[in-house]
């Protein structure tokens, strides 16, 4: 054999080898939003998690690890500064291809003149908590994977239609789980729920922390003593990503009673099922403490 042609049979060895692997390398900020990538790419490919640990990211610092991690994916998708406020910076830096997902979920709006989610919720970054919506995104993340690897196309759209069904079944559910607390009044630990609450009706009185990146004042916590002796609160939640003293401190003398509340699915294993895990743990953490009353 001559060197030419053993360079011609390793061009192609090499290009059949690779072809098959070739997939776009998708990093998904948080464990929610990475299930319901995790959900689009089934069979395909499994994005990567960049908080895999239990942090919250209002408060997150990245590690060296994960700068590498951006620097190599070729898709990275995230909520928006209000969430990840420690992306921009490097998101610029890297100039690596990424979606907001408020930023598409706004120019959505603006393209189909539907503006029932930017009126109620601003920016509340939280928008996973509501599963209707969770069906846009997972069109808008679908739309979007096609366009980075067209080869795949037929699959990311079977499962996102998969999905779909899957959280409306989801959205009936919750709808049926949480009617019977809906008038309870109750304050959750930071302002997380505006989705959740708009969605099922339901009837928060504030929260223990008005901001996530900074400690609560004297005056707050006074308006919060006051609700809780005045306006029959059956539930003070604490979340496993904040310290819960200040919650105890609160409803000690009352009878309030306390119960966790985790918008992240933190101890959930990573992948396609861990949305509706922690919707599911969600709507039973609501209705366990505030069904007591
Ligand atoms: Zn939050």
């Amino acid at each position: 054999m001559t060197h030419a042609r053993i360079s011609l049979h390793l061009v192609l060895l090499l290009l059949f080898c690779c072809s098959s692997w070739t997939h776009a390398a998708v990093l998904v900020s948080i464990k929610p939003i990475h299930s319901l990538v995790a959900g689009i790419m089934q069979g395909v490919e499994d994005p990567q998690l960049l908080l895999s640990g239990g942090q919250s990211p209002h408060r997150y610092t990245l590690k060296p690890s994960d700068a590498r991690n951006i620097q190599q994916a070729d898709l990275i998708i995230w909520i928006g500064p209000e969430m990840e406020s420690f992306l921009p910076r490097i998101l610029t830096a890297s100039e690596r291809p990424n979606i907001a997902l408020l930023d598409l979920l706004k120019s959505e709006n603006k393209a189909s003149h539907n503006h029932d989610h930017e009126d109620h919720a601003g920016r509340d970054p939280h928008l996973w908590l509501d599963p209707l919506l969770a069906k846009r995104v997972v069109q808008l993340i679908a739309d979007r994977l096609s366009l980075l690897d067209p080869k795949h196309r037929g699959s990311f759209e079977k499962n996102a239609l998969t999905l779909q069904q899957r959280l409306d079944r989801l959205h009936q559910e919750l709808e049926s789980r949480l009617a019977p607390v809906r008038t309870t009044p109750y304050i959750a630990f930071h302002d997380a729920y505006g989705y959740l609450e708009a969605r099922y009706r339901l009837n928060s009185v504030g929260t223990v922390i008005l901001d996530p990146e900074r400690l609560s004042g004297a005056r707050h916590i006074r308006d919060l003593q006051q609700k809780i002796r005045h306006t029959g609160v059956g539930c003070i939640f604490t979340e496993p990503q904040f310290e819960p003293r200040l919650v105890e401190s609160l409803i000690e003398d009352t009878a309030t009673r306390n119960a966790e509340l985790d918008p992240l699915g933190s101890d959930l294993p990573a992948g396609p099922d861990a949305y509706f895990q922690l919707m599911r743990r969600v709507a039973n953490q609501l209705v366990q403490c505030l069904a007591n009353k």
